[in-house]
């Protein structure tokens, strides 16, 4: 398998292997990477896979992508990865059925209580393989206003060749996420709160980006959402969900994905292009609602940070999807001139793109399968409240986002799967509003707070975080 960028100049694209782009964020070309095309998987492997564990499940689909590590090799990451100690089950992602027609799959029983963890703990198993491998060596240098930090530290934590500064705005994030991110003592992680807010940090990691020389001296890389690694280990669970809703390969099965930088549904859309049965990707956005917009009326508008939102389902809070490029890569018929035109020049000139008149456009929905919807405050906490009612179910406000926008695409004899993306004791406060209690807390969080910590609480100054990454090195 290759892998080539969204922006690669026709005819000159030179298509790179899987362990090539393993630790790359962005293509040099400022594109994201795709594999050259998707491997259609048979009725006959998916009626093998229908009955794996979840691991080897992992390997068969991981094993189509990757052909630059040995087999028995990946079969071992995944093993190691995907078990019912760090998951919670042995079904690792379970689906509960809600009603007749309508299951919750749980994506986030993994270390940090978020949806991020399933691919997450992947890559830091597949990191840390293939830096010894090569006996090289990677400092992380990220910005979090919550679940990606925590999970990216989580994974990282005691990996060799693996150190990871993550920035955070001082105070902003809930109690519980900043216990479980400040309490992990490992040597190679490096909590960095800075006196600013979210843009701030992410200035941060940008301006140390853009220092070259810095960037290569120290080995900076990322973790962030558009890794293709990430994406391909969420694929896994579409097919392991689908597999749990349905009894047979002739069944189709619908997906609710609540979205922000549009890298969970872009994974269904990966499975859906390999041939899984699936009837509709549903997009379910908050208030921030850049992507409904577009698959409502083929206008692509970015937010600016004024215009962005702070909502009470915070991970969906963005002002532009990262990964949505590579999803209008494939609707515009793999263009990628056009691509680099759309997303490079004309988003940096104009804030906005509009594909509504060009017949490929209504495509989106009736050869891609996409649907979309948004929810509000008052939408995500009657939903919580209903849910609770009818069901004797919490959910955590991103899956009520799901829920609600759901109920907009059911159909009679599909049944709907809703991804629940984390646990409502992430976001307490929210469950407190809409139910008068607190949700329950899992056994191995219950006094975290009261953990030891470790953070450096610093200024926005890209020359004393410098110096810091450089005495951690030293
Ligand atoms: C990150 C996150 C999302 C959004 O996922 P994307 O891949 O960015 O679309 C939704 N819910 C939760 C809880 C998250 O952490």
């Amino acid at each position: 398998m290759q892998y080539i960028s969204t922006r690669a100049a026709q005819g000159q694209a030179q298509p790179k292997r899987f362990c090539e782009i393993l630790l790359e964020g962005l293509a040099p070309d400022g594109g994201l990477y795709l594999p050259t095309h998707y491997p259609q998987v048979s009725s006959e492997a998916l009626m093998r896979w229908r009955t794996l564990p979840y691991a080897d499940l992992a390997f068969e689909i991981l094993s189509l992508y990757v052909d630059d590590i040995p087999e028995a090799d990946l079969r071992t990451l995944c093993r190691k990865t995907y078990t019912a100690e760090v998951f919670g089950s042995e079904a690792i992602v379970p689906l509960k059925r809600l009603e007749e027609g309508l299951y919750l799959q749980a994506l986030s029983n993994g270390p940090t209580l978020a949806f991020k963890d399933m691919a997450m703990q992947l890559l830091g198993n597949l990191f840390e393989y293939e830096l010894a491998r090569h006996g090289e060596e990677l400092n992380i240098f990220g910005a979090t206003s919550g679940d990606t930090g925590s999970a990216a530290e989580y994974a990282m934590r005691g990996k060799k060749g693996v150190r990871v500064f993550m920035t955070s705005p001082d105070g902003r994030m809930s109690p519980f996420q900043q216990a479980q991110m400040f309490s992990l003592l490992d040597d190679n992680i490096y909590n960095i709160a800075i006196r600013g807010v979210f843009d701030d940090c992410q200035d941060l990691v940008k301006a140390v980006s853009n220092d070259l020389a810095f960037k290569q001296g120290y080995k900076i890389g990322t973790v962030n959402s558009i890794n293709w690694a990430r994406l391909m280990a969420q694929v896994v669970y579409y097919f392991a969900g689908y597999f749990q809703a349905t009894t047979s390969n002739t069944e189709r099965v619908s997906f609710c994905v609540p979205s922000g930088n549009f890298g969970n549904v872009c994974a269904g859309h990966v499975a859906r292009m390999m041939g899984l049965p699936i009837e509709k990707l549903v997009v379910a956005t908050n208030e921030n609602d850049v992507l409904d917009e577009f698959f409502r009326t083929g206008v692509y508008r970015v937010r600016g940070s004024a215009d962005t939102q702070e909502t009470s389902s915070p991970s969906m809070d963005i002002s532009k999807a990262s990964n949505f490029e590579r999803f209008v890569f494939d609707l515009l018929g793999r263009d990628s001139a056009r691509v680099t035109d759309l997303f490079g020049a004309g988003l940096a000139r104009d804030g906005t793109f509009d594909l509504h008149a060009d017949p490929l456009f209504a495509q989106a929905a009736s050869v891609y399968g996409f649907a979309s919807g948004k929810s509000t405050h008052a939408d995500r906490i009657a939903t919580i409240r209903d849910t609770w009612q009818r069901y004797g179910v919490i959910v955590d406000p991103h899956t009520a986002d799901g829920l609600k926008v759901a109920q907009l695409h059911r159909q009679a004899g599909i049944p709907m799967v809703v991804l629940e993306t984390a646990l409502p004791i992430k976001f307490a406060s929210t469950i407190v509003q809409a139910l008068g209690r607190e949700p329950e807390r899992p056994a191995k969080f219950v006094g975290i707070e009261d953990l030891p910590k470790r953070v450096q609480v610093m200024d926005a100054d890209v020359q004393a975080i410098k110096a810091y990454i450089t005495a951690a090195c030293a």
